[in-house]
């Protein structure tokens, strides 16, 4: 009899280890709720750029933010709430964007951000929907033509962007030595190239179309094909699916191929 209590008390003990691991873990995963949150706030936030002209761009004029990455994400408001105008925009660059993520001020990435694979052991990131390539801006007065006319030079990049070791590869394959300065932002890398602290400001080709003034070329050579993907929270899944299927469906309608024409991108 009293072997039955003891193992009845076991069996007891073992039930509720098992619930509380199921509570505990359930907590933890933010799957099958993260949507719920979302839709309870009313509102998708999501961190663009401000600074990309076509893909994610404030006009000083109007403040208005517009883009291909900005209709993107009104597209993904418009699946979860059925209204593209529930979406709040928050300005990020290559550096704060990821931390943004991580602290949950914004709820997804749609700011020019490379899918890689380091990047993808932190976020998920939907399937591709635009590929572009790394470039190199320089004076025209410094007469530089490619990569191979920049060696010994010095190239400014921004921190925590794929530019660095893109164009590290590629001076390497033409027998360039060139150097790195690294810059929190753009608009101090375009700084440096007219103040000529720097000889070449490199990073892809549709960022580089926002700097370009009578005093600068971008270099006809491009490398790296760099694919864009939405970036959410790992654990985010009803949102990260959300995204993905907007992105299939918009694919299969031809609505992206209409947005890329109607921001004049290729
Ligand atoms: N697309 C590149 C990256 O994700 C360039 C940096 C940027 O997007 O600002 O690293």
């Amino acid at each position: 009899m009293k072997k039955i209590k003891i193992l009845s008390g076991i069996l007891l003990l073992i039930v509720a280890f098992t619930f509380a691991g199921c509570g505990s873990s359930s907590s933890q995963k933010t799957s099958g709720s993260d949507l719920k949150a979302i839709k309870d706030r009313g509102t998708l936030k999501v961190g663009v750029k401000l600074d990309v002209p076509k893909f994610g761009y404030k006009d000083p004029k109007t403040s208005k933010i517009e883009g291909f990455e900005i209709d993107l994400s009104k597209a993904v408001a418009k699946k979860i709430f059925g209204d593209e105008n529930k979406v709040q925009f928050q300005g990020v660059t290559a550096k704060t964007r990821g931390p943004l993520l991580d602290s949950g001020q914004v709820d997804m990435i749609a700011a020019t951000f490379t899918i890689t694979d380091e990047r993808k052991k932190s976020y998920n990131f939907s399937e591709p929907y635009f590929t572009d390539s790394v470039g190199l801006m320089v004076k025209k007065s410094s007469g530089i033509k490619d990569l191979k006319g920049l060696n010994e030079k010095k190239i400014g990049v921004a921190q925590s962007a794929t530019s660095k070791q893109a164009i590290q590869k590629e001076a390497e394959k033409v027998g360039s030595k060139v150097t790195f300065m690294e810059f929190q932002g753009y608009p101090d890398i375009k700084s440096a190239l007219d103040s000529g602290r720097i000889d070449c400001f490199s990073v892809d080709r549709s960022i580089l179309t926002g700097y370009i003034d009578n005093s600068t070329v971008v270099l006809k050579e491009k490398f790296s094909p760099q694919d864009y993907g939405v970036a959410t929270k790992k654990g985010n899944d009803e949102l990260a699916k959300a995204v993905n299927e907007t992105i299939s469906e918009m694919k299969k309608s031809g609505e992206l191929d209409k947005l890329i024409a109607k921001w004049g991108i290729q």
